[in-house]
């Protein structure tokens, strides 16, 4: 099952996909409030609202979609005509990063291979969705896409075990960690921190939406392109990931609470180069769909 955030008509909500039929789940919701008393409080629910509302989240959505199967209802919920994907998190949700996770672009960035995990956070303010624009910023000499696997947290996670890990997770998307490098490089040579490299407006494309953990059977077996204009630039297989996302997880829950919504982004491989204004970004994962964005 798939879950996007979506624009149709004008109104915002949250779409639920179980092969390519489409349903407005926020409909759904609000046709059986009874049933979900936490709608008082979230009356227009984005999707961190439904995930930090719903803790079985897979089998809750596999459970409505057979009942409204059933009663002939789904119909009746069914999208018609083009929607626009919106990003399928919020600003609300913490975008942690991995660095170097990938050995090949530590290699060509010219870093050795970490023997522990380098995360860093991405301001949730930067988050945009497919098809929005990415702003090339004043006085920034480079802009380096990097396309990587999100993870999104479906439930609270402190100090979980490596071996549960992975029951924390709500699902999988893309994620493009645009980074100003000229700055990011300055800052790392006087010792400060990667945010503001990393947090400009539009730097966190996100989407085109949320793939359950159902149809995702192994996140360590995905392959990542990047295209700019149409000419592949990285492309690799998230296998090559050096820590892998149970470790992960594990390990920056030891740190923080993890909170439904949050997106871990598990690093970039190999075959970072700039883009300029005008260029279009395609990031592409099998198993997820393609994120789309133009520079300006
Ligand atoms: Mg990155």
């Amino acid at each position: 099952m798939r879950l996007g955030y979506v624009l149709h008509n004008g109104r915002a909500f949250i779409a639920l996909a179980h092969g390519q039929q489409w349903i407005d789940f926020s409909r759904v919701l609000q046709s059986h409030a009874d049933q979900f008393p936490w709608l008082r409080l979230r009356p227009q629910p984005t999707v961190v609202d439904l995930l930090e509302n719903t803790p079985n989240l897979l089998r809750t959505m596999g459970e409505w979609f057979t009942r409204l199967t059933q009663t002939g209802e789904i119909e009746t919920y069914q999208i018609r005509g083009r929607v626009q994907f919106l990003a399928p998190v919020t600003r609300a949700a913490k975008i942690l990063a991995l660095g170097r996770n990938y050995r090949a672009h530590a290699e060509e960035g010219g870093y050795s291979v970490p023997d522990e995990p380098i995360f860093f956070a991405k301001a949730s303010s930067s988050i945009i969705g497919p098809g929005t624009d990415i702003v090339y910023p004043e006085g920034v000499q480079r802009v380096d896409p990097e396309i990587e696997l999100g993870v999104v947290i479906g439930q609270r996670a402190k100090s979980v075990p490596e071996e549960r890990a992975m029951e924390y997770i709500a699902g999988y998307t893309i994620v493009n960690d645009v980074t100003a490098r000229d700055m990011q490089r300055n800052d790392i040579q006087k010792g400060k921190p990667w945010l503001r490299s990393k947090s400009f407006d539009t730097f966190c494309p996100i989407g085109p939406y949320l793939v359950l953990t159902d149809e995702i059977s192994d996140p360590h077996n995905l392959e990542l392109t990047l295209r700019v204009n149409g000419e592949i630039r990285q492309r690799s297989n998230t296998a090559m990931c050096l820590f892998k996302i149970p470790y992960l997880i594990a390990y920056i829950s030891r740190h923080m609470t993890l909170e439904p919504g949050d997106v871990i982004a598990t690093g970039t491989p190999e075959g970072i180069a700039p883009i300029h204004r005008g260029d279009v970004v395609e990031c592409t994962i099998t198993g997820i769909g393609s994120l789309v964005n133009r520079v300006v």
